[in-house]
C-alpha cells in the first residue's frame, strides 16, 4: 500500500512503531540471536534465527524502503556486502556487468577483482554518454547496468530515466549506487531504475560511526533473490549497527538541507580562486550537468571535488593543512571531511580506467558553521 506521508515524515515513523509491551516510544535494540519458539516450527512473530531476520533489522530495512518509496528493502554489514549480495542474486557465469567509469572504486574492485573469478565479466563506459553506453550493453548478455549520479569524486550527472530505457532494452537490471544524494534528494526508482544500493555508513547513518549498505527494490522475485543471499551468505547487519543507522536517518531531511546550503556557498565562494582551477559541484550553473540535476534531483547535495591548479603536491599540502576539516576517508557525517580520492578512496582504481586525476580534492562539507569552513579552507589554500 502506498504510503501518503511525506518525506520527513517517514524518516521519522516508517517501521518505527513503539514497543507494545512497555509502551518505550523507541523500539527496543534485539541483541539477540535466536528467538524461542512456541512449538516446532512455531515462531513468536515469525522470527527465528537473527541471520534470516530480527526485528531492529527489520525496522530499518522498512524505513529504507519507505524513503526509496520501494517494496522490498534489505539491510546488510557494510555498502560492499549489499553490492555483492544483488550482484549474486542476478548474475551467472558469462554475464556481463556495463558500469560507470567513475563509480566507488570498491564497486569496480569487487566486480573486477572478485565476480570476475565467476567469469562475469565487465566494461566501464561513461554513463554521460549515451551512445557510448548504447554501444557498451549488449542484448541477452548485459545483466546489470550499474551507475552512480553525483558520481565519486567528479561529480558527474547522469540520467537515470534515459539509461533505465537503454539498459531495460538490453534485458539489463538497472542499479543506482544512490549514496551520495541519499533518498532525501533523489529517488532512482521513481525516475525509472530497477533497485537502488546504498552504502548507509555515509549520509543515512550520517554520524561517522556504524558501518552499513541497503538495496530496495520493487520486484518480488528479485527481492526473493536478494533475500536468499542475505539468509544464506549471512552479510547482515547486527541489531546495533541497524538500531543506530535508524537512529541517523531520523535527521537526514534537516541535515541534507544544511549539508547542501554548505556546500553551495562553499563552491560559490571559491569560483574564480586562483588555486582552484576547476570546482565539481552540480549546484553551480557552471556544472556542466546542472540543469540535469535540477530535474532530477531536489538539491545539490554535499560533496564538492576541487582540482588544484598547481598540482598534486599542491592538492596534497592542502588536503593536510585544514583544521577543521579533517583528513579522512568516507563521506556523509555531520563533520566536515577531505579526501585526496587517488591514494585513499580510489587508490584501488589507479591504472585503470578509472583513475582519478592527482590534483583532486574531494570535499564531504558537514553541518557545522558555514563561516568556519570558508575560512578553514582560505587558510589552507595555495595563497593568492
Ligand atoms: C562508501 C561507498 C560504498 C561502499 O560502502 P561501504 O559501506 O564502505 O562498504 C559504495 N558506494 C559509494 C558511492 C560509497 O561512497
Amino acid at each position: 500500500m502506498p504510503n501518503k506521508q511525506h518525506f520527513e515524515t517517514l524518516a521519522i515513523h516508517a517501521g518505527q512503531e513503539f514497543d507494545p509491551t512497555t509502551g518505550a516510544i523507541i523500539p527496543p535494540i534485539y541483541q539477540t540471536s535466536t528467538f524461542v519458539q512456541n512449538g516446532i516450527g512455531n515462531f513468536r512473530g515469525g522470527y527465528e534465527y537473527a541471520r534470516g531476520g530480527n526485528p531492529t533489522r527489520t525496522s530499518l530495512e522498512t524505513l529504507v524502503a519507505a524513503l526509496e518509496g520501494g517494496a522490498h528493502g534489505f539491510s546488510f554489514a557494510s555498502g560492499l556486502a549489499a553490492e555483492d549480495a544483488l550482484l549474486r542474486a542476478i548474475l551467472e557465469p558469462g554475464d556481463h556487468v556495463v558500469l560507470g567509469n567513475d563509480v566507488y572504486g570498491g564497486t569496480h574492485r569487487l566486480i573486477n577483482k572478485i565476480h570476475s573469478r565467476s567469469g562475469i565479466e565487465n566494461d566501464t563506459v561513461e554513463m554521460m554518454d549515451l551512445n557510448a553506453v548504447q554501444k557498451a550493453v549488449v542484448k541477452g548478455k548485459t545483466k546489470v547496468l550499474w551507475l552512480e549520479t553525483p558520481s565519486n569524486p567528479l561529480m558527474k550527472i547522469s540520467d537515470v530515466g534515459e539509461l533505465a530505457e537503454i539498459g531495460h532494452a538490453a534485458g539489463a537490471i538497472v542499479v543506482v549506487d544512490n549514496t551520495f544524494a541519499s533518498p532525501y534528494l533523489q529517488k532512482p526508482l521513481a525516475l525509472g531504475a530497477d533497485v537502488v544500493v546504498h552504502s548507509t555508513t555515509k549520509y543515512l547513518g550520517g554520524h561517522s560511526d556504524v558501518l552499513g549498505g541497503a538495496l530496495v527494490m520493487n520486484d518480488a522475485e528479485l527481492a526473493d533473490k536478494v533475500g536468499f543471499q542475505q539468509f544464506a551468505a549471512g552479510a547482515v547487519s547486527g541489531p546495533m549497527d541497524a538500531w543506530l543507522t535508524v537512529r541517523g536517518i531520523k535527521t537526514l531531511a534537516v541535515r541534507m538541507d544544511r549539508h547542501s546550503a554548505n556546500a553551495q556557498a562553499i563552491a560559490e565562494h571559491l569560483v574564480g580562486h586562483p588555486a582552484i582551477e576547476r570546482i565539481y559541484y552540480p549546484g553551480l550553473e557552471s556544472h556542466p550537468g546542472h540543469e540535469l540535476a535540477k530535474k532530477q534531483m531536489s538539491g545539490f547535495g554535499g560533496m564538492i571535488s576541487l582540482g588544484i591548479r598547481a598540482g598534486a603536491k599542491a592538492a596534497r599540502k592542502f588536503a593536510e593543512s585544514t583544521k577543521v576539516f579533517q583528513l579522512a576517508e568516507s563521506l556523509g557525517g555531520v563533520e566536515s571531511l577531505m579526501g585526496y580520492p587517488s591514494e585513499m578512496t580510489h587508490a584501488s582504481v589507479r591504472g585503470t580506467a578509472l583513475e582519478v586525476p592527482d590534483n583532486i580534492i574531494r570535499l564531504s562539507v558537514g553541518i557545522e558553521n558555514v563561516d568556519d569552513l570558508i575560512d578553514d579552507l582560505d587558510r589552507a589554500l595555495p595563497k593568492r
